[in-house]
């Protein structure tokens, strides 16, 4: 395989993916390596702020992804224990102050947007089963040692890949983090979050209008929205917990989730809601603490295996996104150094991933409030939805020069 030029990524997940596009787009050849056979991803929702779907749109995405995302109008803040509405911010004046749709998208919709951009570029080459295993620096660049697994061998055949760059997109539990030098292990952050599709025509009315639900009680939340174009019910239900596994696919009855949501502690209509799906997948919420240098020679890292973030505040793909648009620009601004250009584009993300990733975190503080969680329902009807959706323009206004 050529050196000359060519991107190595570790996976293919919505970082990778859009890495890929805008890779390409700066004039770079690029290899995707990613672990899993097929690309498919398991139903759930995303939502994809002004600061994310910018980026999205820049790649030429806009008219794919309008035809399957919903705009919601606004985030309502509801009260579990009786579904008492606290607030409500408008998502919709975001939208239009940033000048970029706030969307919210089911994640096989967003995926295979992707994927189709990058399946008809010529020059984006996508090879599936392979794990990235290590990788060496040499002086033409690097040579990163895969894994694929043939049918019916014991042990998986070696593939080496050359390269002028690596860029480690393969999530949480990076392999290419590893090699870079961290062995730490992510750290449970002591919170499941339990994910179901539920076909809208099954909800009750409110669950069914185009808005974020945020449902907040003790130490537990809830939020739901539509996706697939408003055909289906994104829920999320969040709560403390000890469960801890890696991956999403999990799978979990209703009963284990209705019983973290009991009746007086939660209103029956979110209960109702809780109580459609046949089935949910759990996912441990796992967390690291800010890297100082991300990458070394002529690697890298990029979304949650640089700076993976809890979802209290839905940034993890937004960030992975914001992170593809950033290392475009600084391979395009160091032409003939494209090592420079990694280190520069580090530099540029740090601050800010730091910064949401501690949002985030204080977010989730906030979300799971035990005993006062009165106390914040109250301050948040008083700080009211525009001023607290203005506390949050930085993260939304965000724009890659
Ligand atoms: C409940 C929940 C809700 C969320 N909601 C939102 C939201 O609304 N908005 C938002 O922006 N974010 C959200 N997030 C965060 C978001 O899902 C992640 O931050 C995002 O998916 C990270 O993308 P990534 O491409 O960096 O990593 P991943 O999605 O983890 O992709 C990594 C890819 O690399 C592959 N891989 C792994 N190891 C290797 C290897 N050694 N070799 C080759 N391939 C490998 C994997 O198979 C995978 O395809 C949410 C997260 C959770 C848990």
């Amino acid at each position: 395989m050529t050196a000359t030029r060519t991107a190595v990524i570790a996976g293919a997940g919505i970082g990778g993916l859009t890495a890929a596009l805008s890779l390409a787009r700066a004039g770079l050849q690029v290899i995707i390596l990613e672990q899993a056979e097929r690309l498919e991803e398991t139903g759930a929702g995303i939502q994809l702020s002004p600061n994310a779907s910018r980026v999205l749109l820049d790649l030429g995405l806009r008219e794919r992804l309008r035809a399957v995302a919903v705009a919601p109008t606004a985030l309502r803040v509801l009260r579990a224990r009786d579904g008492h509405e606290i607030l409500r911010m408008p998502l919709a004046q975001v939208a239009e102050r940033c000048g970029a749709p706030y969307w919210v998208i089911h994640r096989a919709d967003l995926q295979a947007a992707l994927l189709e951009a990058v399946q008809a570029n010529p020059n984006i080459k996508l090879v599936l089963g392979t794990r990235v295993d290590r990788f060496a620096v040499n002086a033409d660049g690097i040579t990163v040692q895969g894994l694929y697994a043939l049918p019916n061998a014991k042990v998986p055949a070696r593939v080496d890949t050359e390269g002028s760059l690596l860029i480690g997109a393969d999530g949480i539990w990076s392999a290419v983090r590893a090699q870079l030098g961290d062995k730490s292990r992510p750290r449970f952050a002591s919170r499941v979050a339990w994910r179901a599709l539920v076909p809208t025509e099954m909800a009750a009315k409110p669950a069914r209008e185009p808005m974020v639900n945020l449902w907040l009680g003790r130490r537990s939340h809830l939020v739901h929205y539509p996706v697939a174009g408003g055909a289906q019910i994104n829920v999320v239900a969040i709560t403390e917990d000890r469960w801890d596994a890696p991956g999403w696919s999990t799978r979990s009855m209703p009963a284990e989730v209705l019983a973290r949501y009991p009746l007086g502690a939660w209103s029956r209509h979110a209960r109702d809601l809780l109580g459609i799906p046949d089935h949910w997948l759990k996912w441990a919420l796992h967390e690291r603490a800010p890297l100082s240098g991300w990458g070394d020679g002529p690697v890298t890292l990029l979304g949650d295996a640089a700076h993976p973030v809890l979802p209290f505040l839905a940034q993890g793909a937004a960030l992975a996104i914001e992170d593809a648009a950033v290392l475009a620009a600084e391979i395009t601004a160091h032409p003939d150094n494209l090592v420079q250009g990694l280190r520069a584009y580090e530099t540029r993300r740090r601050g800010r991933t730091t910064r949401v990733q501690q949002a985030a975190r204080q977010t989730g503080r906030i979300y799971h409030r035990g005993a006062d969680a009165f106390l914040r329902d109250t301050v948040m009807r008083v700080l009211g939805g525009e001023r607290l959706l203005q506390r949050y323009d930085w993260i939304y206004n965000w724009r890659v020069d």
